[in-house]
């Protein structure tokens, strides 16, 4: 057996798949910049071969949270232009700048910390000014951005930044016909135009996450940030399926079959025994649990393939193993249990283990802890 065919447990990560849906998702960007998403380990897929795939594909930008993440990027070498956009006090912000990486800043706190920074670095930081549009998360309120736009020029002025973008984040982008979507896009559109008044010169101005890459035109202004797109889900079942855009998903998530048993009727399942057979037959021992990321809210209803059919996770999902009913079937050894993937074998797509767990394909990936071995191929 080779090293990959004896892994417990593996997901797949595609990486032609990546750069395909790279090169579909710049073809819908109205000639904007890509930035590929890739915080979080890229959605869970592996940040360091997903950033260099998605670079041959033609993104020119690198977007994570932590600037942590963003460091990781450079220390293995990467190029591109990257940026990190959640600010914390005390973070690593000199070191962030000395490697070149785009700082986001939300409100005087950061700023003043960011020109301390670059002070200390004698060299100026890259800051792109974020705007809250609507969201309500992170960002400058309206109210606020003229003291933050000033002191930003202030600081231009004495050499210590450049405003290198200006920039904001949607709220229900992937809910067509949202009115929040045009609200935010005006308040953006007033919030560059008031910046610009002010001396500001952006390289990049970006508020489109992939459901408005995919679907607003409006929105792509200089450059788009595309995650889970990149990744080849879907951003929401009311937008389409990943085919419709004629994206491909990435990973594909597999464990090998560690025991298959008889056993008879009345037999209760794991923990709590909330599923009993009805008759006998036959199980599948699927050895992931919620240790590797399986919610265990997907208890009773998670979809796998096994066999070359689709069944249900019986009873629970304990830490390490759940069990599948097999109704009588017993698969050859070596059989494998394919959760989730593009669909080529018949099996259920990330997408399926977000309804039944009831939350989204961005979770079901990212979830998927280390110790399931990533395999890049
Ligand atoms: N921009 C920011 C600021 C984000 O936090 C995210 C992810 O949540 C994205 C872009 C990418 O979003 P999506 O995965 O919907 O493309």
């Amino acid at each position: 057996m080779n090293e990959t065919a004896s892994l417990r447990a593996r997901a797949e990560i595609d990486l032609a798949a990546l750069r395909a849906n790279v090169r579909v998702l710049r073809a819908r960007a109205s000639g904007a910049q890509l930035m590929a998403v890739v915080k979080s380990d890229a959605y869970g897929h592996g940040a360091l071969p997903c950033a260099r795939a998605a670079l041959e594909a033609g993104a020119t930008w690198l977007g994570t949270a932590t600037p942590q993440e963003a460091l990781a990027l450079r220390e293995a070498g990467v190029g591109g232009r990257v940026m990190c956009w959640l600010w914390t006090p005390g973070g690593p912000w000199r070191e962030a700048i000395e490697a070149d990486i785009d700082v986001s800043v939300s409100g005087m706190w950061a700023l003043r910390e960011v020109v301390a920074a670059a002070t200390a670095a004698g060299r100026p930081a890259r800051v792109q000014l974020k705007a809250d549009t609507g969201l309500g998360r992170n960002g400058c309120q309206p109210a606020d951005w003229p003291e933050l736009v000033s002191a930003a020029r202030g600081a231009e002025e004495a050499g210590t930044l450049r405003v290198t973008g200006l920039w904001s984040h949607f709220a229900c982008a992937d809910e067509p016909g949202h009115p929040s979507i045009a609200a935010q896009l005006t308040a953006f559109r007033d919030m560059v135009a008031y910046a610009e008044k002010e001396g500001v010169r952006p390289e990049v101005r970006h508020i489109a996450n992939s459901p408005a890459t995919l679907t607003l035109p409006e929105s792509h202004f200089d450059l788009v940030r595309t995650g889970i797109a990149m990744y080849g889900l879907s951003p929401s079942p009311a937008l389409g399926t990943p085919a419709d855009f004629g994206l491909r998903p990435v990973m594909t998530l597999s464990a090998s079959v560690a025991l298959v048993k008889e056993v008879p009727p009345g037999h209760g399942i794991s923990y709590g025994h909330h599923y009993t057979t009805s008759a006998e037959t036959t199980l599948a021992l699927v050895p992931l649990g919620y240790a590797d990321g399986i919610p265990r809210h997907a208890s009773g209803r998670g979809p796998v393939l096994i066999d070359g059919a689709v069944r249900t996770v019986a009873g629970r999902v304990a830490m390490d193993q759940f069990v599948v009913d097999l109704g009588g079937d017993t698969p050859e050894p070596g059989a494998r249990a394919v959760l989730f993937g593009p669909g080529d074998q018949g099996e259920p797509g990330a997408e399926d283990w977000a309804v039944a767990a009831d939350t989204i394909g961005y979770e079901i990936v990212t979830r998927i802890s280390g110790r399931v071995p990533r395999v890049h191929l």
